[in-house]
């Protein structure tokens, strides 16, 4: 089942004809550095398609789930991403490979709206996201979540003998 390849055999033949499309499916795992998609995850993608000289237009935005861990104290972090494209599909009369064209097939009068969209996905989820603007992270010492309360390292009082190395220490 490929829930999001749509016949476009109506528009092609009916130059000024527009139609919209609201699509949804499950859509197969993508990552980005700590961030991924899971495999399954639901795509939606709302389009209008129209028909232009050689091909069709596609218009619209698509959203997905996804998960992540805080950059800062590696906490799992979820969010969802919902990205805007506007692209091109054509017949493929070029002997190029896909990657060398900045159009999308259209092959049979079909057009696949899950390559537009998982692409604006990939370059729009977040590479490093935070659980929160003003995460303040893990202890570099001890590794304890800032977030739940000082550490030990933080709030021990600092032995007398050593002020004068700390104080040269948060000079630097
Ligand atoms: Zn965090
Ligand atoms: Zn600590």
């Amino acid at each position: 089942v490929k829930p999001f390849v749509v016949d476009v055999a109506d528009l092609v033949h009916r130059p000024g004809l527009r139609r919209r499309e609201s699509l949804s499916g499950p859509t197969s795992a993508m990552t980005v550095a700590a961030t991924h998609v899971e495999e399954g995850s639901i795509l939606t993608i709302e389009a209008t398609l129209e028909p232009v000289s050689a091909g069709v237009l596609a218009t619209g935005s698509t959203e997905v789930s996804w998960k992540s861990e805080c950059r800062r104290c590696e906490i799992a972090v979820n969010g969802v991403t919902n990205v805007t494209f506007r692209e091109q599909f054509e017949p493929r009369t070029d002997p190029r490979v896909d990657d060398e064209l900045d159009t999308y097939p259209m092959n049979q009068e079909r057009v696949d709206l899950e390559l537009v969209a998982r692409e604006a996905i990939l370059l729009d989820l977040p590479l490093a996201p935070l659980c929160r603007e003003d995460c303040l992270g893990l202890c570099p010492t001890c590794g304890s979540d800032l977030n739940e309360g000082a550490c030990e390292c933080v709030s021990t009082p600092a032995d007398p003998r050593w002020a004068a190395l700390d104080a040269l220490r948060l000079d630097e």
